[in-house]
């Protein structure tokens, strides 16, 4: 059975050309980039290309602002201890309701410190609230942290319009951009950013590695402290093959972005996602329907249970994610969904695609075949459909 992935914003399959570049390094060019030899120096050579690679992707004015890490939880954990440090008379920090738990999970740390903490909200679907993020700024701020897109829904947050606010109030502006990596363009110069994450395994390079794109200028403190490698504002030898991966994969990304794959993996979750909603009654969208990254398409079906319908996906091979996680027994909605507002019979239904440039128009095909049985035999059986 061919498996049908579609839960890219996951994690993604490493490129061929990915894996090929990365094989010498483990083993022929396999030197420490701090060592004095030929073979160390084309480590630190491939390691330098790599840089300009991932600087090249989002538009960075000098190589040396990136700073690789071993996943974006490194980088958004960096990021913001590093920007509390920095500002450490300042005692207040933002971020939204719907971050990661790489980023929600150390506000809470600091929260527990004495931090003054305003999680900000969103609408019905999905959107940033301004006005409460206006509220909220003052001079006491020191440092914003708002996702780019949401991984869940796909929803794009205005981050150049919240970086520009949080600029005016003197603090310092990080932004988690994982899942918009290679899926629009991303430019740090254009926008207000002084800090932003990334992570390798969203965009085709393997899980272990990731970057943080540090402002040159910005007040910087190490997080993970050891050694002199990049340039002391990351302990621990460099991981030189898949710094490498990354490096082609940026550049993949980079080609993604301008060559109109884009355009063709929207046109596939756009019918996906009219397909779903116009023949499964009670199915509706999560999400801004105007502004998202070009391949999620996160959907509710009311009534039922989302792990129970990826368990008959399952049966097809076809691999999606639900927006609730069962845990000892009771069933907790996602912490975006319930920030939505989304009516629990709905958001305990929630599945989402996630496409890549691998998705084929018959694998939406067969998607839009099996769904509209599994929930109609899911709805025959659920407890939820008493409550209709
Ligand atoms: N931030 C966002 C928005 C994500 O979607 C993820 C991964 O799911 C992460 C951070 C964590 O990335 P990593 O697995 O590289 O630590």
């Amino acid at each position: 059975m061919k498996t049908i992935y579609l839960d890219n914003n996951a994690t993604t399959q490493v490129a061929p050309a990915v894996t090929e570049a990365m094989l010498p390094y483990f083993t022929q060019k396999y030197g420490n980039a701090s060592s004095m030899y030929p073979m160390a120096a084309e480590a630190h050579h491939a390691m330098e290309r790599a840089r300009a690679q991932v600087a090249a992707l989002i538009g960075a004015a000098y190589p040396d602002e990136i700073i690789f890490t071993s996943c974006a939880t490194e980088s958004d954990n960096t990021a913001i201890f590093s920007a509390v440090r920095a500002y450490a008379q300042k005692k207040h920090i933002i971020t939204s309701k719907v971050e990661h738990p790489a980023v929600l999970h150390p506000y809470k740390f600091l929260e527990s410190q004495g931090y003054k903490v305003d999680y900000i909200g969103v609408d019905a679907n999905g959107r940033f609230d301004m006005d409460q993020y206006k509220a909220a700024l003052d001079a006491n701020t020191a440092l914003v942290s708002v996702m780019w897109a949401n991984s869940e829904t796909g929803t794009i947050f205005p981050v150049a319009e919240i970086a520009a606010l949080a600029k005016e109030h003197g603090a310092l502006f990080h932004t988690d951009a994982v899942q918009v990596i290679g899926k629009m363009p991303v430019n740090v110069q254009e926008t207000k950013i002084d800090m932003l994450s990334l992570s390798g395994h969203k965009f085709h390079a393997p899980k272990g590695v990731g970057a943080l794109y540090v402002k040159r200028g910005t007040r910087f403190t190490e997080f993970m402290m050891g050694g002199h490698q990049e340039k002391g504002r990351r302990g621990g030898t460099e991981n030189i093959p898949y710094i490498v991966g990354l490096g082609v994969a940026a550049e993949l990304a980079q080609k993604r972005v301008s060559d109109g794959s884009l355009a063709r993996i929207a046109a596939l979750r756009d019918r996906l996602q009219a397909g779903l909603l116009s023949s499964i009654a009670d199915a509706k969208l999560n999400g801004d329907p105007d502004n998202r990254v070009p391949n999620t398409a996160n959907i509710s079906f009311g009534y039922v249970e989302g792990e129970a319908i990826l368990m008959h996906l399952n049966e097809y091979g076809i691999c999606a994610s639900s927006g609730s996680a069962c845990t000892s027994g009771s069933l907790e909605p996602s912490h975006v969904l319930r920030a939505m507002g989304v009516d629990f019979k709905f958001a305990h239904g929630s599945v989402r695609f996630s496409l890549s440039e691998q998705t084929t128009g018959e694998d939406v095909d067969k998607v839009l075949e099996v769904m509209p049985g599994i929930i109609e035999n899911l709805r025959k059986i659920s407890p939820f459909s008493r409550m209709k």
